[in-house]
């Protein structure tokens, strides 16, 4: 998980302002590390730190990247420990100059290709895959200029997810879909120029006239004020289903779904296989709130907001170690008393990760005088771990790995629990089974992954 941003202006040089509206728009999918990189006419200028978009840039660092292009990356680490030498964008030198690329996914062969390119005398200076995408790039824009014949090279490479920026030293801007299609990116213009978001929100706030989505496997090179695109190479489309069902922006728009739209289906669907008896429908804030009103809409019962999130705490999962993942729970969410005292409440989330979440609500809410609590997920069980950019990435970390449905509602201590289907979710998003990465829902993953002691 990451967002990354991008911008070409035909005139002006507030590249750096405009990535940092991308990325604060883009601010959900990372909340770690945030950096921007702009081209300033001659040679590369870049800034970047810990923390949320808003920390790490002063009004000063604005005017400062100052330029006509550059990209941007907003960071939740899968891959590289949370420290500043993983923070991106990446800066790498080539032949031609110096090139700096920005990531979104995870690549399931790094590993292997690190190791490859480090036998052959490079030397790394983070851990994260997304350098490893840097380097390759840069060998083979060392033996042609043409960066669509690169990209030829480089994806028959690299396997997993990679949304890419990348802006070079000669002030040109790419962006990047992998072949699969894991991670979206959009694209958007107007007569100030070209712009790049992970999602469409990012687009939403600059007013941008025209957008569209990048297909999978698809090269979009901005230079010299134009624009060429082309589709590199193509694999089985696999868009990620938890963008959908927690991940993205509901305001965001994701293969021409709404993800809004998305999630309520969700939760109507879940009303149907899973109907709870129960007085209201209480969401868990804020990830559970669209599928809520779905399930709430489709039973005929009201949904109250008995459970209120403390807005400023919001990185219950960036807190790395699983005792202060557990106590964060506490801090974010309190019930109300008055709306599920003496009642049957339906309480529904997204999703069940570790199911450290659903375990301590259904004990606040068992504090708070509910009746019965029934447990209503709106998405499948979480099986099998991610290669491909979200954070769910050992089967030991997973409630629903080696639990079935009774074992997990015992554990979560709710007088009833149920998952939404896989058809359910898949009819909600809309797109074909086979169109979706559903790999942590099966453990059938879309591309080869690594055997489970090569982790
Ligand atoms: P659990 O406590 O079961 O591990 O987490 C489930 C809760 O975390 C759900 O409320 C879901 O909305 C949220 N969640 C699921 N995946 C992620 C993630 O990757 N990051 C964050 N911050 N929350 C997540
Ligand atoms: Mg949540």
């Amino acid at each position: 998980m990451c967002g990354v941003s991008g911008c070409y202006l035909l005139e002006g040089d507030e590249a750096g302002v405009y990535n940092y509206l991308i990325l604060h728009a883009n601010q959900h999918r990372g909340q770690e590390s945030a950096g921007i990189c702009v081209y300033d006419g001659l040679r590369l200028v870049g800034k970047k730190g810990m923390g949320l978009v808003t920390e790490v840039f002063e009004r000063r660092d604005l005017r400062e990247l100052s330029g006509p292009v550059g990209i941007g990356h907003v960071r939740y680490s899968t891959t590289g420990a949370s420290e500043p030498i993983n923070a991106q964008p990446f800066k790498v030198g080539y032949s031609g100059g110096e090139l700096a690329l920005a990531h979104n996914g995870d690549i399931v062969n790094s590993g292997e290709l690190r190791r490859r390119l480090v036998s052959e005398g490079h030397a790394f200076v983070s851990k994260t895959d997304s350098e490893v995408i840097a380097r390759l790039l840069a060998l083979e824009l060392t033996e042609t200029d043409d960066v669509f014949e690169a990209f030829e090279r480089v994806m028959e490479e690299l396997v997993g997810a990679y949304s890419l920026t990348i802006v070079t030293s000669s002030g040109d801007l790419i962006a990047v879909r992998d072949p699969w299609g894991f991670r979206p990116l959009c694209l958007g213009w107007d007569e100030r120029g070209y712009f790049v978001s992970s999602e469409t929100v990012g687009l939403d706030v600059l007013d941008v006239e025209e957008w569209r989505e990048l297909d999978r496997g698809e090269v979009v090179w901005i230079r010299e004020g134009e624009l060429e695109s082309r589709i590199i190479r193509r694999e089985r489309p696999a868009v990620c289903m938890f963008e959908y069902v927690y991940f993205a922006r509901p305001d965001s728009i994701i293969e021409g779904r709404c993800v809004y739209a998305c999630r309520k289906r969700m939760g109507r669907r879940l009303a149907e296989e899973a109907p709870a008896e129960c007085d209201v429908v209480v969401p868990v804030p804020d990830s559970g709130r669209t599928a809520a009103l779905g399930y709430a809409e489709r039973l005929g019962v009201p949904m109250e907001e008995g459970l209120i999130k403390n807005r400023y705490v919001g990185r219950t999962f960036i807190m790395p170690e699983q005792e202060e993942r557990v106590r964060s729970i506490r801090i974010k969410l309190n019930p109300i008393r008055e709306l599920v005292e003496g009642r049957s409440v339906a309480v529904v989330d997204d999703s069940i990760v570790r199911g450290n979440t659903s375990r301590q609500i259904v004990e606040m809410l068992r504090d708070a005088g509910a009746e019965s609590i029934h447990v209503r997920i709106a998405s499948p069980p979480i099986v099998s771990p991610c290669y491909y950019g979200i954070d769910m990435a050992t089967k030991e970390e997973l409630i629903a790995a080696d639990k079935d449905i009774p074992e997990i509602r015992n554990e979560i201590a709710a007088d009833s629990l149920a998952y939404l289907s896989l058809e359910g979710l898949v009819d909600a998003i809309g797109l074909k089974r086979s169109q979706l990465c559903v790999g942590c829902l099966t453990g059938e993953y879309p591309t080869p992954v690594p055997l489970p002691d090569e982790e």
